[in-house]
């Protein structure tokens, strides 16, 4: 049996359950993605990390995993279920 995958938030280290809303930052190059809580000051830690990798000269693509409850299934943020209160703006 495998065990689910645990997610950690890269701003507050806390545990970020798969069914909860959350922001992933994937390094193109390595594949290593960065995750965080989708509450506001994660967020701003996940938009300045980004930034600052950014800066140096590194390539990302941000997903955006919505809740297991939220009735929109398009991607990106600004769903009618709540998600993202703040949409963040990070390079895409
Ligand atoms: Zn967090
Ligand atoms: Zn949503």
């Amino acid at each position: 049996m495998s065990r689910p995958r645990v997610i950690r938030c890269a701003a507050c280290a806390g545990r970020i359950k798969p069914q909860h809303p959350h922001v992933g930052v994937e390094d193109l190059e390595t594949g290593v993605e960065f995750s965080y809580h989708a509450r506001p000051d994660c967020q701003i830690r996940c938009a300045e990390e980004t930034a600052t990798r950014l800066s140096a000269g590194k390539v990302y693509a941000a997903h955006h995993y919505h809740s297991a409850l939220c009735p929109v299934a398009a991607s990106g943020f600004g769903c009618t279920g709540g998600c993202f209160d703040t949409p963040m703006a990070v390079a895409n």
